[in-house]
């Protein structure tokens, strides 16, 4: 059976193309992970979500899919860093008294704590950075003898000049390129980026290599690792998009720099989460972590909800008000789910199909997923029997990661909220909406949510209030 067309945005062309794998019906995806010094931040999942979505969403179109993830455990180091002399992972293991190796392991769990509350699934392989320092090493070989790089004391340096296309991804003219970085009079240029550095100082985390003892820049791992694991042309790679530069316009000159031919065939970037007007950053220290709005009473997967109501490419900006509407929505929505697949099951067919094809359309347009929300309120109005209606959402959450069919958990109604939800009924029955409209609100401040249905209100019970 043929499979339907997927049309994605590749940032590479600026535009929508339709994904075409290179192995029929097998689409490969590298997605840039996290790296594991700090815990994750909502802003560093709703990137790692990208990969997830667009799993699910390929896998519900029929499509098999594998998805590496690295996890960078040495470094992340920009050539800034590596001017200051600070490498993060080192800096988090000195201050919390640990080996780098633990930070990682303790980090990489937490990480994979934290994905797992947002049902980000789990990739196929989570290659390791500081496992593939000899595949890092073979690379920066590779590009000083075809003339991209150059040793320079103990360091080795990406010559840009060598690389006429570089910029072309991030659209960067030459002058962004060059500006930005401090100076390092090894460098032959002031664009070029670091490969390998140095050891210097540093005693952890330092390899033996061709150059002398020293370390991996970050832009290196991901293309040791990509193609390591997914062969020197894969179909997508994703990050968010602040990988865009360098991260990735450096990945792109080493990676066709080694091969000579295109490796990466769309690259897919996630739009930014942002917080009051700024992004959501570890260094700003304006972020919230998943368990943080966890113990604030939020379900994690309102996160989820929240996010998948925006278009993955655009900034989404973040506020504790939002998150409360999505958690709302959500738990509405499980409820219905509930009430509709109580009812008894009619005729299934036409309506199903009619409505799967528009939810699968919406996917297949560059993972329109908000698109799939609005089709779920349509749903909701529409006249569908509701075990067809249960049905669709039970199909759909395959891809909205939802939980919709979980069952929410029994809470009591708070002190004065029965008097007004029967002072409501009443409103309500002799049409006085201004005060039934009046008692939702007085309803809602008491954190008890009401909505009207043919059969009357029905309330559920958050837990804030
Ligand atoms: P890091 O662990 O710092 O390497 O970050 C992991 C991923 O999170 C990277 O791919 C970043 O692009 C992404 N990221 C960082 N900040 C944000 C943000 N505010 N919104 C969305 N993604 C972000
Ligand atoms: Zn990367």
């Amino acid at each position: 059976m043929a499979l339907p067309s997927v049309r994605l945005y590749n940032t590479f062309t600026r535009g929508l193309v339709e994904l075409r794998p290179l192995e029929a019906g097998l689409v490969k995806i590298y997605s840039c992970g996290p790296t594991v010094y700090r815990f994750a931040h909502v802003g560093n999942l709703r990137t790692f979500m990208l990969p997830d979505l667009l799993c699910r969403s390929l896998e519900y179109l029929g499509y098999r899919t594998q998805q590496v993830m690295n996890i960078t455990d040495v470094g992340h180091l920009t050539d800034d860093m590596f001017d200051r002399g600070e490498d993060k992972m080192l800096v988090a293991a000195r201050l919390e008294r640990k080996s780098s190796e633990e930070i990682a392991a303790s980090y990489t769990k937490a990480f994979m704590d934290d994905a797992a509350r947002l049902n980000i699934r789990r990739a196929s392989s989570y290659p390791r950075a500081t496992e593939y320092i000899p595949q890092m090493i073979e690379l920066i070989g590779r590009l000083i003898e075809g003339g991209h790089a150059y040793e320079a004391g103990g360091s080795v340096y990406y010559d840009i000049a060598s690389f006429p296309t570089y910029g072309k991804l991030s659209r960067n003219s030459t002058d962004k390129l060059l500006a930005g970085g401090e100076v390092d009079p090894n460098k032959h240029g002031p664009g070029d980026f670091t490969l390998w550095k140095a050891a210097g100082e540093h005693r952890e985390q330092v390899w033996p290599s061709p150059w002398g003892p020293g370390f991996p820049g970050w832009h290196i791992e991901c293309s040791a690792m990509s193609m390591s694991n997914l062969g020197e042309r894969f179909d997508i790679h994703t990050g968010g998009a602040d990988n865009l530069f360098p991260h990735h316009e450096a990945e792109i000159a080493q990676s066709e720099g080694v091969t000579g031919h295109r490796v990466v065939s769309l690259w897919m970037h996630g739009g930014l989460l942002m917080l009051a007007g700024t992004r959501m950053a570890k260094s700003a220290g304006n972020f919230f972590r998943i368990t943080e709005l966890e113990e604030q009473g939020f379900d994690p997967l309102a996160f989820r909800y929240l996010a998948l109501q925006a278009k993955y490419r655009t900034k989404l900006n973040f506020s504790t008000e939002g998150l409360a509407g999505a958690d709302r929505a959500l738990r509405q929505l499980r409820e219905r789910a509930r009430d509709w697949a109580a009812q008894p099951p009619g005729d299934r067919e036409g309506a199903f199909e009619a409505w799967d094809a528009r939810f699968k359309a919406a996917l297949a347009n560059d993972l329109n997923l908000p698109g799939g929300m609005a089709l779920i309120a349509e749903l909701t109005r529409a006249e569908v029997p509701p075990a067809v209606k249960a049905g669709l959402l039970r199909s759909w959450d395959r891809v909205l990661g939802l939980d919709l069919d979980r069952r929410a958990p029994d809470r009591a109604l708070p002190d004065g909220a029965a008097r007004l939800l029967e002072a409501r009924e009443k409103a309500r029955a002799a049409k006085d909406f201004a005060t039934s409209d009046r008692l939702r609100d007085e309803l809602a401040a008491l954190g008890v949510q009401v909505v009207d249905t043919v059969d009357g209100q029905r309330w559920t019970v958050s837990s804030r209030k």
